[in-house]
């Protein structure tokens, strides 16, 4: 496996000078942190997906990860960071303890890493798991600590968290979550079913305040593990 990665980033050169236009591409999207873009232009997207998506790692569109999930377009995944970041308008501000609801194949969670101190990021999907484990493990990226279970009641023994991603989409926010924010952290989620939009909750003390930003298009969270 090892010598498989390292055949693989053979193609290192040519996926540097892609990702740049993609980073290009996301700042003519309207991602202005300058962190985040940062983030986005060294994870290796295509070593996240199966080899023969290679070739379409970089494209801004959602690919297959296997067991019937997606990994999302850069556009969201570099949206997400920045609103977690509150680097909307931007520089955003460091992140310590990030909860990452939704690790499928890492991508999102390796983005994360470069932006916190530590990424606990929870699938339903043991086997997925575990092959992302693995995958990380290769990459050595060792902030992340992938685990197995039901992100709908986060990772209490981890709490408070300076912010909170889900990558799947719910109907309502998941309540427990909320009491898992850190004061002035946020959470952010597709929220809806068929229609989805994106949303933005911000703790301020005892205090949450909500913002429904564009529609997106997630696969649905799931209750109880597989
Ligand atoms: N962030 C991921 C994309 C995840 S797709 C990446 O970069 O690849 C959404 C993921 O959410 C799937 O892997 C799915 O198994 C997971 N998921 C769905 N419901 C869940 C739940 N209740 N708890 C934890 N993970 C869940």
């Amino acid at each position: 496996m090892v010598e498989a990665m390292n055949s693989r980033t053979g193609i290192g050169m040519t996926s540097a000078r892609t990702r740049g236009r993609m980073v290009e591409r996301l700042r003519e999207q309207g991602i202005r942190d300058e962190v985040v873009l940062a983030a986005m232009g060294e994870v290796p997207r295509h070593l996240f997906v199966d080899q023969a998506l290679e070739s379409r790692a970089y494209e801004d569109t959602a690919l297959p990860i296997g067991f019937g999930q997606t990994i999302s377009n850069p556009y969201i995944v570099a949206r997400m960071a920045e609103l977690a970041r509150h680097g909307e308008a931007g520089p955003g501000r460091p992140l310590g303890r990030v909860l990452e609801i939704g690790l499928g194949c890492g991508y999102q969670a390796a983005v994360l890493a470069k932006l916190a101190r530590e990424v606990v990021s929870l699938d339903r999907i043991a086997q997925l798991v575990g092959k992302t484990r693995v995958r990380l493990r290769e990459l050595r990226i060792n902030n992340v600590r992938p685990k197995h279970g039901d992100g709908m009641h986060g990772a209490k023994d981890f709490a408070p968290f300076d912010a909170i991603v889900i990558a799947a989409a719910f109907g309502e926010v998941p309540q427990e979550l909320l009491s898992q924010l850190a004061d002035g952290a946020r959470l952010v989620m597709p929220l809806g079913h068929a229609a989805q939009t994106l949303c933005v909750i911000e703790r301020n003390g005892d205090q949450f305040t909500e913002r429904h930003l564009e529609a997106v298009k997630f696969v649905p969270l799931l209750p109880g593990v597989a």
